[in-house]
Order: structure tokens, then sequence, then C-alpha cells
């Protein structure tokens, strides 16, 4: 007999003896990181099991377990936490990274955080105190992309470091060691990834070009653009 659910409030499922089990609101959520994550490894921003991802439904925060090939995680993985970092489901050990992905929920409305080791970010982010202003997609993560200084993986000194490159931005890079984007949606945080990387990308090949220097944007005229994208694509 199918067994009465009682949602508990965030997508979990209490059940009828009280367990937690994810419900079908957190099942979809898992599927959808499983399905991101596999995707920052073959769009080549990270390389093996480098990179986290999260998403927020309820106040449950679902992230990718620490160390494990994302190729491998099947929905009995599915690792979740609460907005203080106490482990709510599964068994795997979350993400080292947890402090920054929760830094994020406690500060913004945010509902998905990507982190990746991607080539051209990591690269000017050994560069630059902040990415040169070479194309108006930085009015899409909200202007200027700081660079958060370096501090080693995993603590809350990064995770410090990140919120405060984040502020009225919605991405930022992570000094010799990567990016940080975050979303309504893990789609959304994916595309602000993936656009910050190919505008790092832009600016290294304009730079590299010897005896020139590329022509950048004014902040007036990104910010333009910013206005301008707010009416962006179909009604
Ligand atoms: P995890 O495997 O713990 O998520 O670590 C990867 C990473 O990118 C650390 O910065
Ligand atoms: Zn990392």
């Amino acid at each position: 007999m199918a067994e009465q659910r009682r949602d508990a409030g965030d997508g979990r499922d209490a059940g009828e003896t009280g367990a937690r089990r994810p419900g079908e609101a957190l099942e979809r959520a898992w599927d959808d990181l499983v399905a991101t994550a596999r995707r920052t490894v073959s769009d080549g921003l990270v390389v093996g099991t480098s990179g986290n991802v999260s998403v927020r439904v309820g106040d449950t925060v679902l992230v990718t377990p620490t160390g494990v090939p994302y190729d491998r995680l099947s929905p009995e993985d599915v690792c979740g936490v609460s907005l203080d970092g106490r482990r709510v489901l599964g068994s795997l050990v979350p993400t080292s990274e947890l402090p920054m992905h929760l830094a994020v929920y406690r500060s913004t409305d945010a509902r998905a955080v990507v982190h990746t080791h991607a080539v051209h970010a990591t690269a000017v982010s050994t560069l630059v105190t902040e990415l040169p202003l070479v194309h108006y997609m930085s009015a899409a993560l909200g202007g200027p992309v700081r660079v958060a200084p370096y501090a080693t993986y995993g603590t809350e000194k990064l995770a410090e470091n990140m919120l405060r490159a984040l502020r009225g931005r919605t991405a930022c890079l992570l000094q010799n060691h990567g990016t940080l984007a975050h979303g309504a949606t893990l789609d959304q945080a994916y595309d602000r990834t993936a656009q910050l990387e190919w505008m790092c990308r832009v600016w290294l090949t304009a730079s590299s070009v010897p005896g020139r220097t590329p022509t950048l944007l004014t902040e007036e005229q990104v910010a333009r653009a910013g206005q301008r994208l707010e009416g962006y694509g179909q009604p």
C-alpha cells in the first residue's frame, strides 16, 4: 500500500514513520543538480571531481558530495544539508566548499550555486583583481567581475573573501582557484559561469596580441547594456 506522504515543508517527505527521505521536489532537484555537475565536466569547465554544485529547495541545500566523480552519482547518493550545515539527507560527506555555498544562500536569494576551475577564468584570476570590461555581458553578472583574494580551499576565510567579491554581482573569480556563480535556477547559475569563462577567454585572447592593448568599455557603457538586457529575449 502506498505510504501517506507528509511534506516537511521543503520538499522532504516525513513519511508516516517520521524518517527523513527526499520528497519528489528534492528528487527532481537532485537529478538536475547531477546533470549540471556532469555538464561542468563535459563542457571542460572542470577536470575530475573538481568544482561543486548546489541547489536550494526550501531550507534544504542539496550539494555534490566531496570527491565523488559525477558520472557515478545516482539518485541514492542524494546529499543534503540545512542552512547551518547540518547533514539532513544521505550519508555521503558534502563538498568541502560547503562554507562558500551556504554563505551565498544565507546572504542572497539565490537558489543555485556553481563553482568551477574553468581554465580561462582561473588564468585571469592570477593576473588581475577585476576582469577588465572587454564585453557588455559583464552587465549580465551585475558589473565588473571581481577577484576574491586567495585563501585555502574549503575554508570560512575563502567564503568570506568570496562574499565580499560577490557584492552586487552574481559571479566572481577566486584567485588562483576558479569561478563561483549563483542564480535563481541551476541553468542560470551554469549559464553565468559559462558567460564568465567566455569573457575571460576573450580578454586573454585580445590581451595576448603582441604590441596591442584591448579597448575596454566604460562602466557607463556596461550599465547601459545592463538596462537593455533586462528586456532581452522573448516576451
Ligand atoms: P569537492 O570535491 O570537495 O567538492 O572539492 C572540489 C573543489 O573544487 C574544491 O575547491
Ligand atoms: Zn574548487
